[in-house]
């Protein structure tokens, strides 16, 4: 296998506020091969921007591994992930304007942060050249404000491209935009990946994204929880129907994330459906594993035998001394707490 652009190893984020600890990434796999496009879903609080902070080199982990481009992103120097931030990675925002001035034109817009790295005397040609990529070139002399959000959207990719990077993190790039909008943002990001090989991360809403990058993974609880792949075209398709001018659908399957301890996440509504919780039955079947609920009669039993065998009458009662004991200790933290607070501490 190609050596992979990226490289997350049971990554782990822990923010921590006062007494409050938040576990943003618990323990995220993910390999991202050069130049690939891919799509990041999520719902919120699930650790998408944390992630794309720490790839960015804005933030680090707290735990695990994280490789890109070669580069050990856990490890480098504050020094190093600075130079790798401004050399390797451009960032693309949900509002366009978060990297932009609107009494500037585009073209000085994307001029700026050249000037700002020191970059003077080319920075014009560049900057034209940006413009071009993600074609605004007839636009070069419109200031900011006179633009649509679709083409500020587009100056702020040429802005995120100033620096030359080899990654592109863009966080929510369509979200502030109507959908044909998004549809020339996604344009703009396919064209960058085709023609320059730009390893390109997109976070998104947006359902729909799947059809315009490679893969899609999906994150839930700061975890790799499902990725949706696009199905080869010769695959399922008849013999000769797309050279024949029948349109071929493009057809997506969702896979389920295995980590490397084998776990996997069998989504919710399954386990509903069929009433799992606690424990499951795995057998063997000629198609592969079969996941199925466990029969009453089998868990009634497990849990006598459990009771019976390991708790003995005089340990249960001691151990529920314990729990009183651990409960008013609990409150005893809470009110200290509380008090502290109160008083502003
Ligand atoms: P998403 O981008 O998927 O909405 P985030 O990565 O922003 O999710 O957040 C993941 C979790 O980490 C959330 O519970 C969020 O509240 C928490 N979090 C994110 N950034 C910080 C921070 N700087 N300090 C404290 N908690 C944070």
């Amino acid at each position: 296998m190609e050596e992979p652009f990226i490289a997350c190893d049971n990554l782990v984020k822990i923010y921590k506020i006062a007494d409050l600890e938040t576990v943003a990434l618990q323990g995220l796999d993910l390999v991202v091969a050069p130049g690939e496009l891919m799509g990041i879903v999520g719902p919120s609080g699930s650790g998408k921007s944390t992630l794309m902070n720490i790839l960015g080199g804005l933030d680090r982990p707290s735990a695990g591994r994280v490789w890109v481009d070669g580069q050990d992103l856990l490890k480098t120097s504050n020094a190093d992930l600075n130079r790798y931030r401004r050399s390797k990675v451009g960032f693309v925002w949900q509002q366009g304007s978060r990297n932009l001035v609107p009494y500037l034109t585009a073209l000085e817009n994307v001029e700026l942060p050249m000037t700002l790295a020191g970059s003077g005397r080319r920075k014009r040609k560049r900057a034209e050249e940006l413009l071009e990529a993600v074609e605004l070139a007839d636009r070069r002399h419109h200031r900011l404000a006179q633009m649509s959000g679709g083409e500020q959207q587009r100056v702020a990719i040429a802005v995120a491209l100033a620096n030359n990077p080899k990654l592109l993190l863009a966080d929510e790039p369509t979200g502030e935009v109507d959908s044909t909008t998004a549809l020339t943002i996604y344009e703009t990001f396919k064209r960058l990946n085709r023609e320059h090989g730009l390893t390109t991360l997109i976070v998104s809403h947006d359902p729909g994204i799947a059809r315009h990058v490679n893969r899609v993974v999906a994150i839930q609880d700061g975890k790799m929880a499902t990725e949706t792949v696009r199905r080869s075209r010769t695959e399922g398709a008849v013999e000769g129907e797309g050279d024949d001018g029948v349109e071929v659908e493009d057809d997506f399957h969702e896979l389920v994330v295995l980590d490397s301890a084998g776990r996997l996440r069998v989504p919710k509504e399954y386990l509903e459906q069929f009433g799992i919780k606690g424990r499951v039955m795995l057998d063997l079947v000629e198609e592969g594993i079969l996941i199925q609920p466990v029969p009453e009669s089998v868990q009634v039993q497990a849990a006598e035998q459990y009771v019976g065998e390991l708790v003995p009458e005089a340990e249960t009662r001691s151990s529920k001394a314990f729990a009183l004991l651990n409960a008013a200790r609990r409150r005893v933290v809470g009110l200290a707490s509380k008090l502290r607070r109160r008083r502003g501490e």
